[in-house]
């Protein structure tokens, strides 16, 4: 049945998507708007990327017990380190997809952005999850209501499971969540090819079934990466949020690896403004 559906969209998205050009490039001097908390880059493949800036801050840097006084100090970060909460909107051939939606109405400003962006959330056709951490999934209710009501809701299998297993205090947030979504909810096993032939990637370790996605030369880092000043020389540090902290170095350094051997452009939900990132 899930197969079915994976199919039948497919066909579907490829109707709405085209068909996947060989090699697309990422016109890194191509189009690009920027304000303090959205920027838009236009991509050869003919995907449209916008970050939305939902908090800007600095991370203490007591999340990374990891890194030693010496290295903060020899880096200046002894105030913090700078990051976001951040999600992505993505757009090809008329399709809207998000990833990821912010704290919610009442902390962040991802909603009012696809506002001003002239993005009716009505008109997102698929939201693809990272991970259920409130300050990803904070965007989908507005008190009781959905805010996405047309959109299928991508979530992998791991992450849904691992969550319906933890004890009710933990879960609160995700079990009024997905009750809304009910009928919007499809759960994938990695390896899957999703609408758009979005890719979602195995990184597990922040969360138990923490997502990356990759759609042509862009790649969504979700939670990879809390502290890029610290984290990106030092892959071994983890932040305090990193539930599984071994699964977690193993899936930063590959993923890591992987973005830079293939040129991919990386979007990450907690990467300094704007949160693009190429290395
Ligand atoms: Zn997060």
């Amino acid at each position: 049945m899930k197969r079915a559906f994976f199919v039948m969209a497919m066909t579907l998205s490829l109707a709405g998507c085209g068909q996947a050009s060989k090699a697309p490039q990422v016109a890194e001097t191509g189009t690009a708007t920027e304000s303090g908390e959205l920027k838009t880059l236009q991509m050869e493949d003919g995907l449209k990327v916008t970050w939305l800036q939902d908090v800007g801050r600095k991370q203490s840097r007591n999340i990374f017990a990891d890194a030693s006084d010496a290295l903060v100090d020899s880096l200046g970060l002894q105030d913090g380190v700078p990051s976001t909460i951040s999600a992505f909107l993505a757009e090809k051939d008329g399709v809207k997809m998000l990833f990821d939606t912010g704290l919610g109405r009442k902390a962040g400003r991802v909603l009012p952005l696809l506002d001003s962006l002239g993005v009716r959330t009505s008109e997102i056709d698929y939201l693809y999850l990272t991970h259920l951490h409130g300050d990803h999934i904070g965007g989908m209710l507005d008190g009781d209501k959905v805010e996405f009501p047309n959109a299928t809701v991508f979530v992998s299998r791991m992450e849904y499971e691992g969550w319906m297993s933890m004890p009710d205090d933990k879960k609160a947030q995700v079990v009024k969540t997905f009750g809304a979504y009910e009928k919007q909810l499809r759960l994938f096993e990695f390896g899957d090819v999703l609408p758009c032939g979005v890719l979602p990637i195995n990184a597990v370790g922040h969360t138990p079934g923490h997502t990356v996605y990759q759609l042509g030369r862009l790649l969504v880092i979700g939670d990879l990466v809390h502290g890029a000043a610290l984290q990106l020389a030092n892959p071994d540090i983890c932040a305090s949020f990193d539930a599984d902290k071994a699964a977690s170095r193993a899936s930063r350094k590959r993923i890591l690896e992987y973005a830079h051997d293939n040129g991919l452009l990386m979007a990450g939900m907690h990467l300094p403004a704007p949160a693009f990132l190429k290395r």
